[in-house]
């Protein structure tokens, strides 16, 4: 792409334009995993082309988490650095699940100490408070307790290992 930013929206096709503002969101992280982007997440569902610019189609984590505002502004500013007349729509439905993390963000959140979602949202056993063995991200122990089902962020949930004594926080499946 040799083309100037100003110029870019008028000179490439739809399906190049989708190509370049999808690029761009790559690097537009969620503000509450910084490790981890948008798109990385499943929040990130599409961008699509409507009359003359792109949208971006965005499902926040749960209705009501407070980064969805951030996530907004910060997708917004990231495509309209390749679409200026870019937009963001949010989805509600169907409802972001835990279902969309890709597995290379899981592989990235068990780097960053915090448990991946178990299993797939249909098994709601954790959320109804049953058992669940939630293996320490850390020594992959088994032996590991739940301290609070609320973690630094409504969505996590924070756990104890009783083999490396570490704390760690858990995705909750949803
Ligand atoms: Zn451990």
């Amino acid at each position: 792409m040799k083309e100037e930013s100003g110029n870019i929206g008028k000179s490439l096709e739809a399906a190049a334009l989708i190509k370049v503002v999808k690029r761009q969101l790559e690097d537009v992280m969620d503000p509450e995993l910084p490790f981890l982007s948008v798109s990385d997440m499943g929040i990130l569902r599409d961008v699509i082309f409507e009359n003359g610019h792109t949208i971006c189609i965005i499902t926040p984590t749960y209705s009501g988490c407070p980064a969805t505002d951030v996530i907004t502004k910060e997708v917004l500013a990231a495509a309209r650095v390749m679409d200026p007349k870019s937009e963001v729509r949010i989805a509600m439905s169907p409802a972001w699940t835990t279902d969309w993390i890709s597995d290379k963000a899981r592989e990235k959140m068990t780097k960053n100490g915090i448990a991946p979602p178990e299993g797939l949202s249909h098994d709601r056993a954790f959320l109804t408070g049953d058992d669940r063995i939630i293996p320490c991200p850390i020594c992959k122990s088994r032996d590991t307790n739940l301290v609070s089902p609320f973690g630094s962020t409504a969505c996590k949930a924070s756990f104890s290992c009783n083999k490396c004594l570490e704390p760690f926080e858990h995705f909750k499946c949803i």
